[in-house]
């Protein structure tokens, strides 16, 4: 059997006519960039959130990174985030000529740990940039109080976890800015790049809108110093047909992922995701803890399961962090992490046999201790 490790296909029929009918509407008026399609999407995926504001951007790390130019984060700054996550979280960081502050995350949820939080702020953070990572977010009651006591701003890298739930608040309006990717693969995926900036402040709204724009208001009245990055019309058109399904796809994640827990519960050797009691999982990423990952994860290439690893090297330690001098053994839990998760199949179309397959193949390789 063969199980692809995404596949869209039953999305894309479901979406088919909506989505030819709105791109042939937009070939025929030629409104390629911020047309109202665009603008319509923008309010529908605000709404979604609870929030006030979304500007559509060109990808998830621009948005991060506009949300940052935003707050005027520059050189001498540091951003505290968590090292278990993809590099654009710190990517973003960079670009500003800030510093990026790396902390240990969680051995149950791999999200930001507040204690090490805690530990690295100093008088020149500005920012905290929790990651609802793999779909399920942070701890954000604990990292907002942090940050309120000492003045720092919060902004959430939601780029996995478009939907889920804290304390039954939409992920998008639990810190500050929060920042969304619709890269294909994601939960909330175009057919290119994509991204959008939520958030409930006129103010960031406003600017936010220059900088991916820019730094204009107007035509050629140029306010800031700008950037091109925009979400193209094209790309809306898709995300909003997507969008009226999203709650429903979210949901069909979460019934594999409980079919896979229930399968792999009493599987020694093999760690299943917990949700915490007072948030939602959008199930992004399936992830389960194993030991000897590696030689378990080509063994289930070779028997057809598409998986992958997010993420084999914790950001503190890839080559292009070496600058900041981190070294193994700074960051125990993300390290772990990254050398035992392992990603199985997720897609909400997904059906019971697939997943059944899926379990089969990997308990056998764990008994057999491969
Ligand atoms: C995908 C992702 C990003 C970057 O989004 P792009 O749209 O690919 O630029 C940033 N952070 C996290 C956690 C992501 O998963």
């Amino acid at each position: 059997m063969n199980i692809p490790f995404i596949d869209f296909s039953e999305q894309y029929n479901l979406i088919k006519d909506e989505v030819d009918a709105g791109l042939k509407s937009v070939f025929q008026k030629g409104n390629f960039i911020l047309g109202e399609e665009e603008k319509d999407f923008e309010a529908q995926f605000a709404h979604y959130c609870d929030a006030k504001y979304a500007v559509g951007v060109n990808s998830g790390t621009d948005a991060l990174y506009l949300a940052l130019a935003a707050l005027d984060i520059k050189p001498g700054d540091e951003v505290i985030v968590p090292s278990f996550t993809f590099i654009a979280t710190a990517l973003c960081i960079s670009y500003t000529g800030a510093k990026p502050v790396f902390v240990d995350v969680e051995d149950q949820t791999y999200n930001m740990d507040s204690d090490q939080l805690k530990k690295a702020i100093t008088d020149k953070t500005k920012v905290i940039m929790p990651v609802h990572i793999y779909g399920q977010p942070a701890n954000m009651d604990e990292i907002n109080k942090i940050a309120q006591e000492r003045n720092i701003a919060v902004v959430e890298d939601a780029c996995q976890a478009h939907g889920s739930t804290y304390k039954g608040k939409k992920v998008g309006s639990l810190g500050d800015i929060a920042c969304f990717s619709f890269y294909p693969t994601k939960s909330l995926g175009g057919f290119g790049d994509g991204g959008m900036i939520v958030s409930d402040n006129i103010n960031i709204d406003e600017k936010t809108k220059m900088l991916r724009d820019y730094g204009r208001q107007g035509r050629y009245d140029h306010k800031i110093k700008g950037f091109n990055s925009r979400l193209d019309t094209v790309q809306a058109v898709v995300l909003a047909a997507k969008l009226k399904h999203l709650d429903q796809w979210n949901k069909m994640r979460n019934d594999n992922a409980a079919y896979y827990c229930e399968l792999l519960k009493d599987v020694d050797g093999v760690v299943t995701p917990l949700i915490k009691d007072d948030r939602t999982h959008v199930f992004q990423t399936f992830a389960v803890r194993l030991q000897n990952r590696d030689k378990i994860c080509d063994e289930l290439k070779k028997k057809g399961v598409g998986v992958l690893i997010h993420y084999p090297i914790p950001v503190h330690l890839q080559e292009a962090y070496a600058d900041l001098g981190y070294k193994k053994g700074d960051l125990p839990v993300s390290e772990q992490l990254a050398d035992e998760v392992l990603s199985l199949p997720m897609f909400p179309h997904m059906n019971k046999n697939q997943i059944e397959y899926v379990c089969e193949s990997l308990k056998e390789l764990v008994a057999a201790r491969v």
